[in-house]
């Protein structure tokens, strides 16, 4: 295993983002690493404004911050929003960079995204495709604000000899998903959809696309331990990528969520609808190389996911 490289312990430690699915996982781990972690709210302060982001770090006097804070969404929104998906990203990954150099913060680290490669990249997706071809059009406007994010964190570290690392997720799943069917992604849309099926007594469900296309999904949970253990193990320049290296295609993965949610009906696949991508996997062989191991399966990671979807669906709390 890599060498310890930063102990959180009695740390304080910034999560910015905490409201969202990885921050908040982010925080439940840190939660048993001896350190003193804290997260914001839109109330506490807007991440986009800068006056307010010095203030916050002022305030808070940081050691390490964690910076999964960032303008996200699906295909459609991405595309229709491209304008709100660079300014807002730039803007907070500017603030919070720069307001981190400023006030002394450690060690820092900066989550892009597997979406962030080029659109023809090899599979799987090493880590020196970064910037090798054009981006996929859809959501070049996030693209490219995650890219500029990562290269701050390089800059950084060049001109200011500070310890900034970024770490590349994989498509992730988990506690606090967004189940909205037109601009959630493929994992909690077909948990919500067959659950519902089941619950509406239908006999079939059908899935966009011809269920072929290969993906890697990663618990969120999962997720968190990775990108601690990077905080205290990784002091490199070049990004990290974060990933499970399991894939799995859309059918099977429909097949699952239906064992697990008991649905016994057909499903049917709308070869009208795209398929996207016909396979994105990351090589995360940097990572466990470095001597981390994924310890949530999709198997108990879904059965978790569709017990936790049953509950908010049953509360009505969706
Ligand atoms: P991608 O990974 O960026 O392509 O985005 P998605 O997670 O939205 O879709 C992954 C794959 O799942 C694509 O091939 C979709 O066509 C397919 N898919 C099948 N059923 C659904 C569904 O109900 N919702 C979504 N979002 N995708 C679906």
């Amino acid at each position: 295993m890599a060498e310890m490289d930063y102990s959180l312990e009695g740390k304080k430690v910034y999560v910015a983002g905490s409201t969202g699915m990885v921050g908040s996982a982010i925080l439940r781990k840190l939660a048993q690493e001896g350190c003193e972690a804290f997260g914001s709210t839109r109330q506490d302060v807007d991440l986009t404004r800068q006056a307010e982001v010095e203030a916050w770090f002022d305030k808070t006097r940081p050691d390490a911050v964690f910076l999964a804070a960032a303008r996200v969404g699906g295909i459609m929104a991405n595309r229709t929003r491209p304008a709100t998906f660079l300014y807002e990203n730039l803007m907070i990954e500017a603030n919070i960079i720069e307001a981190a150099h400023q006030s002394g913060v450690e060690k820092l680290l900066f989550l892009g995204s597997s979406c962030i490669y080029p659109k023809a990249a090899k599979q799987p997706y090493t880590e020196d495709q970064l910037m090798q071809g054009p981006l996929e059009p859809t959501n070049e406007g996030y693209a490219i604000a995650k890219i500029a994010g990562i290269r701050m964190c390089e800059y950084y570290r060049e001109q200011y000899g500070v310890n900034f690392i970024s770490a590349m997720p994989t498509n992730l799943y988990g506690t606090g998903d967004n189940y909205d069917l037109e601009t959630g992604h493929v994992l909690p849309a077909l948990v919500r959809r067959i659950h519902e099926a089941k619950l509406a007594g239908e006999d079939s469900i059908t899935i966009w696309g011809t269920g072929s296309p290969m993906r890697e999904f990663m618990h969120a949970d999962d997720c968190a331990d990775a990108l601690v253990f990077l905080m205290k193990r990784y002091k490199g320049a070049e990004h990290v990528n974060v990933g499970t290296e399991h894939e799995v295609s859309i059918y099977d993965l429909a097949r699952m969520i239906a064992k697990l949610t008991g649905f016994e009906g057909e499903i049917r696949r709308d070869t009208s609808k795209p398929d996207g991508s016909p396979r994105k996997l990351m090589d995360s062989s940097r990572l466990h190389g470095l001597g981390w191991s994924s310890t949530i399966s999709l198997k108990e990671g879904l059965a978790r996911t569709v017990e936790e979807f049953r509950a908010l669906h049953a509360a009505g709390d969706l």
